[in-house]
C-alpha cells in the first residue's frame, strides 16, 4: 500500500488531487496485494484508446465558439466499452481516462460483459441556451461516430446530460448511419428504446448497497437519518428510495447550496419542487445550509452524489457519519480517504455503490439487441441481483483478506479482468501469481 503520510502530505499540496493519478495508485496498490504480476498494471494504467476533439458550435448571436471535447475507451477485452458523456466545465483529458478505468472496474465486479468507456466537452451548459445545447451535443456525436457503435462503445448520460439528450445524439448519430440503431446509446428517452428503470438505476442501486451495508453494521434504517450532496439524477433518486425505506433524509444541497430540516424532509415535495426547475437552495420549507455545513451534520449516512474531491482532508475529519456511500465517481481524495478509515466509517466505494447506472444501461442495450423490452419490475429485480451479488463479493474479499471496502473492489474488479487477460493470452498464467 502507499504510505499515508505521502497521500496526507499530497493533499496538503494538491488539495485536488487528480484522479488519474488516484485511479494509477489505487491499480497498482491492488495488483500488489492480489500478489498478481505487476504486467497486468502496466496494461490497466492506460486507455486502449483516447480521441480528443474539436467541437465548432454556431452560437445564437452568430458567433463561433469551438469547445473541446474527449472519449476514452479504457479496456474491451471483455465487450464494448461502455460509460457516461459529461458537460462540466471542469472536465479535461486525465478525468475522462480515469472515468473510464473506473467504468472498466465496475462492469467486472458486476460480471457485466462490458469494458470502460467516458467523454466530456468541456463547457458550463448554464451558459448555454436549449438550442446551442443541442447542436453541441450534436456536433459531439459527429465527431466521435468513427470510435463509437453498438458493438464498439456505447454511451450512457453522466453529469449535466439528460435524456433529452441523449435522444438528441442518438438522432443525430442514426441520420448519419442510415437507419434507427437503438443499442448505440443508453439512457434514452423509452419511446426510442431507453429501459424501464434507467432513470432510476443509480441511484435504487447506491440505496441498496446502503441496504447491504446496514445489514453488515446492523443498523436499522427506519431510524437512520442521511445526508445528500448532490440532487441531480443521482443524488434525488437516492433521497427517493431511502425516504421510501424509512431513513428520514434530513439535509440536501445542489452546487447553489441547500436545505437541513432535523425532523426530515418532505422528499417528494423537495423533488418535484427541482422538478419544477428549483435549485434546492431556494426551497423555502426547510433551514438554509451550506455545502460546508453538510459534512458536519450528526447523520448516519453520508452520500457524496455530485463530483470528484469533495472528502477531502479539510472536510473529512468532520464527517459523523456511519456509512459513506459513495454516489459520484471519485468523490474521496486519498488523505480524506484515509481519515474515513481512522474513524471507522465503512466506505461503500464508488465502484461498487454507483455501479447500478451502468448495469440498468447494460439492460437496455441487451433489450435494444433483441428489440424486445422488459416491464420495470423485471429491471429491478435483476438490477437488485447484480448489486447484491457485486456487494457481497466486494463484502467477502474485504473480510478474507482484512481489507478495505474500496481495495477489496478494486480487487475483485481487477481479478475478474486478469482471469479475461489470461483467456486471451495477453497474460500468462503465471502472472496470476
Ligand atoms: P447531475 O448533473 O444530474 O447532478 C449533479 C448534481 O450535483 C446537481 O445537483 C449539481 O447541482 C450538484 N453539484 C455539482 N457541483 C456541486 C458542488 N460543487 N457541490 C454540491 N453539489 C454540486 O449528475 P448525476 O448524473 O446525478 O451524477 C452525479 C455523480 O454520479 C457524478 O459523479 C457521476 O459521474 C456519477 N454517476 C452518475 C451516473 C448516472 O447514471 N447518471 C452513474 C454512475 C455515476
Amino acid at each position: 500500500m502507499t504510505h499515508r503520510k505521502d497521500k496526507a502530505e499530497a493533499d496538503i499540496t494538491t488539495h485536488n488531487k487528480n484522479p488519474y493519478d488516484i485511479v494509477k495508485d489505487l491499480l497498482k496498490d491492488s495488483v500488489t496485494e492480489l500478489g498478481l504480476n505487476e504486467n497486468i498494471y502496466h496494461i490497466l494504467k492506460k486507455p486502449n484508446r483516447v480521441l480528443e476533439v474539436s467541437l465548432p458550435v454556431r452560437m445564437d448571436n452568430g458567433r463561433i465558439r469551438n469547445f473541446t471535447g474527449y472519449r476514452s475507451q479504457h479496456l474491451d477485452i471483455i465487450g464494448p466499452t461502455k460509460g457516461g458523456i459529461r458537460f462540466h466545465p471542469n472536465v479535461n483529458l486525465d478525468e475522462v481516462k480515469a472515468l473510464s478505468i473506473w467504468m472498466s472496474l465496475k462492469s467486472a465486479i458486476l460480471d457485466l460483459p462490458l469494458g470502460g468507456g467516458k467523454g466530456g466537452v468541456i463547457v458550463d451548459p448554464n451558459e448555454l441556451s436549449e438550442k446551442e445545447i443541442e447542436e453541441l451535443s450534436r456536433t459531439y456525436i459527429r465527431k466521435i461516430t468513427p470510435i463509437i457503435g453498438p458493438q464498439k462503445d456505447i454511451p450512457a448520460p453522466d453529469v449535466n446530460t439528460s435524456p433529452e439528450i441523449m435522444g438528441w445524439m442518438i438522432d443525430e448519430y442514426d441520420q448519419l448511419r442510415g437507419y434507427n440503431i437503438p443499442g448505440m446509446l443508453t439512457g434514452k428517452p423509452i419511446i426510442i428504446g431507453g429501459s424501464e428503470g434507467r432513470l432510476e438505476a443509480t441511484g435504487r442501486g447506491v440505496v441498496l448497497t446502503i441496504r447491504e451495508a446496514a445489514k453488515v453494521l446492523g443498523m436499522d434504517l427506519s431510524s437512520s437519518t442521511a445526508a445528500l450532496q448532490g440532487f441531480g439524477n443521482v443524488g434525488s433518486m437516492a433521497a427517493k428510495f431511502l425516504h421510501q425505506l424509512g431513513v428520514k433524509v434530513v439535509a440536501v444541497t445542489d452546487a447553489k447550496g441547500g436545505v437541513y430540516d432535523k425532523e426530515g424532509l418532505d422528499v417528494p415535495d423537495l423533488l418535484q419542487f427541482v422538478q419544477d426547475g428549483y435549485s434546492v437552495s431556494e426551497y423555502t420549507k426547510a433551514d438554509p445550509l451550506t455545502n460546508e455545513d453538510l459534512f458536519g451534520l450528526p447523520v448516519d449516512i453520508f452520500i457524496p452524489a455530485a463530483i470528484e474531491n469533495q472528502i477531502t482532508k479539510n472536510t473529512a475529519p468532520a464527517i459523523q457519519a456511519k456509512i459513506v456511500a459513495e454516489a459520484a465517481n471519485g468523490p474521496t481524495t486519498p488523505a480524506g480517504d484515509e481519515i474515513l478509515e481512522e474513524k471507522n466509517i465503512f466506505v461503500i466505494p464508488d465502484i461498487l455503490c454507483n455501479a447500478g447506472g451502468v448495469t440498468v444501461s447494460y439492460f437496455e442495450w441487451v433489450q435494444n439487441e433483441m428489440n424486445y423490452y422488459w416491464k420495470a419490475e423485471e429491471v429491478n429485480q435483476k438490477l437488485e441481483e447484480r448489486m447484491v451479488f457485486g456487494f457481497q463479493n466486494v463484502l467477502k474479499i474485504r473480510e478474507e483478506r482484512g481489507i478495505r471496502m474500496r481495495n477489496a473492489a478494486y480487487t475483485v474488479g481487477i481479478k475478474h479482468i486478469a482471469q479475461a487477460l489470461v483467456a486471451r493470452g495477453w497474460i500468462k498464467d503465471a502472472d496470476m501469481r
